[in-house]
């Protein structure tokens, strides 16, 4: 390729800067852009800060059909008030696979949402389920062929039995 322009310099139209050409992105077509990189990355700041920049507050989001609240630069679902009760009366005795279907967000969300509120799952429901995930296991197990292999806190993924100790 072109080795020898390696260590050109170029002016660059926007600052009136003369610098190595390293300084310049290279192009997917070949060659390099004509602004200096601090200069595209300048109006790319000032690009965004004026089209893109969402208002603080809560809106419907047209992609995800729903309502999203908005504070900086994160977007986020918007919890409403029947939302919040569902979560504090069945989080302390329902999975967060079953909860996420119910409330039409995803599982993280939902993890989130109960550290935020302090919500705890009750612990004889988590003993209660993980003895039904051991008997699971077991029935899984020995339609795999390996009878009795798992013991309390192992998992499987899929058809595949990974063997390993989850450790939180
Ligand atoms: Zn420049």
């Amino acid at each position: 390729m072109n080795k020898i322009k390696k260590h050109r310099k170029k002016i660059c139209p926007h600052c009136g800067r003369k610098l190595w050409l390293k300084e310049f992105y290279p192009l997917k077509k070949g060659g390099r852009s004509s602004w200096c990189h601090d200069c595209v990355l300048k109006y790319k700041r000032e690009y965004y800060q004026k089209k893109l920049k969402v208002v603080d507050g809560t809106f419907m989001h047209r992609k995800l059909h729903r309502i999203v609240e908005h504070k900086g630069y994160s977007t986020r679902i918007f919890w409403n008030g029947n939302m919040l009760s569902i979560m504090q009366r069945h989080y302390h005795n329902t999975i967060n696979r079953e909860l996420a279907e119910m409330l039409g967000v995803s599982e993280r969300s939902v993890t989130r949402k109960a550290r935020e509120l302090g919500l705890e799952k009750d612990k004889e429901f988590i003993s209660s389920t993980s003895k039904k995930n051991l008997l699971l296991a077991h029935i899984k197990g020995k339609e795999l062929g390996y009878p009795g292999c798992f013991t309390k806190g192992m998992k499987f993924k899929g058809n595949q039995y990974t063997g390993k100790i989850e450790s939180e």
